[in-house]
């Protein structure tokens, strides 16, 4: 996915991942999850095989975030 161009704007965006800081606060790249949310006394049931690492595409003139769980 290299060159995309914002559909807001038509400048070029660049290429990142959101952080999500989970147990004791260390980061992780956010992840998408099949399906909705269910809780668990841990916090949220989640399948290994339901999970998608998202990556974030942003535009580097008006901030337009695009996010993908390839
Ligand atoms: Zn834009």
């Amino acid at each position: 996915m290299a060159g995309k161009t914002c559909p807001k704007c038509a400048r070029s965006m660049e290429e990142g991942y959101t952080i999500d800081a989970g147990d004791y606060s260390m980061p992780s790249v956010g992840v998408w999850h099949r399906g909705k949310p269910e809780k668990s006394f841990w916090g949220l049931k989640t399948r290994k095989a339901d999970k998608r690492e998202i990556v974030a595409w942003r535009c580097t003139s008006c901030g337009f975030l695009e996010h993908y769980a390839p």
